[in-house]
């Protein structure tokens, strides 16, 4: 049985005690009601994962995720944060091909691959990010789009490598926007990355493939999209940041 994850993106937002505060209440809400196959992954800026991770080891049910590692394994490149630092730290996850990535830091399916690479090699899980813009939607090129983005960005992985991947439709135009794609829009897409998955590995590496959604989730939406046979949790963006929300959503798998 696949696993089921509720992920949050705290982006660049809390400083090192509000990251913290947040935390503690989110982990005393969140643990009862992640049960069984269900995880609950904090994605934190870098300056928390140390000491969230050491925190998380009381919960059997939390992890903790970065937002980005970088290609390289070490060396000259000032400012930047490697895929062993982070997972030094004690996080199990890493985000990468978030769109904010692509749009504002020109990461394209090329350099994510090496990226994927990288995370894997340093026993990072990616949370691999994929999805279509409002422009690519209207002019009916997202199949296409998706399909790029995961034969460029992870279909060179062998099926073990694919296997530890947890990959997330996030449509751009529902993240932070408000507009949250429909149950159905939603999984449309998830059945046809499933499908396509299926057509490159097996059957049974596309049933155990986690497919999270992601763009303006909310304890409201959460219970319809997770309800989808092909919606395995979601990514969660600005929700996260309200201790009371990000449980919601949790529970929404109930
Ligand atoms: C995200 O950044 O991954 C995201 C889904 O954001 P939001 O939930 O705020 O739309």
């Amino acid at each position: 049985m696949r696993k089921k994850i509720v992920a949050g993106n705290w982006k660049m937002n809390l400083d090192y005690s509000e990251g913290l505060a947040l935390f503690s209440e989110v982990v005393n809400m969140v643990n009862d009601e992640a049960t069984g196959n269900q995880q609950v992954v904090v994605c934190s800026p870098f300056i928390h994962l140390h000491s969230l991770a050491a925190l998380a080891k009381g919960y059997s049910n939390v992890a903790i995720g970065a937002q980005n590692a970088h290609q390289a394994e070490s060396g000259a490149y000032t400012g930047e944060i490697s895929a062993k630092q982070v997972k030094s730290t004690g996080a199990e996850y890493v985000i990468l091909g978030h769109s904010e990535r692509r749009q504002y830091f020109g990461e394209n399916n090329e350099l994510l691959a090496t990226k994927t690479d990288t995370a894997l090699k340093n026993g990072l899980k990616p949370i691999f990010c994929i999805g279509e813009t409002l422009q690519e939607r209207e002019a009916e090129k997202h199949f296409n789009i998706i399909k790029s983005q995961l034969v460029e960005g992870v279909f060179h992985l062998d099926a073990d490598a694919f296997g530890t991947l947890v990959l997330a439709y996030e449509p751009v135009w529902a993240i932070g926007t408000g507009v949250t794609a429909t149950s159905d829009q939603a999984q449309e897409i998830h059945a046809f990355i499933r499908k396509e998955i299926a057509a490159k590995y097996s059957q049974a590496v596309a049933d155990a493939t986690t497919i999270l959604y992601g763009g303006s989730c909310n304890p409201k939406n959460a219970a319809e999209l997770f309800g989808c046979a092909d919606i395995d949790g979601g990514l969660i963006g600005g929700a996260s940041l309200k201790s009371r929300d990000f449980t919601d959503i949790v529970k929404a798998f109930n």
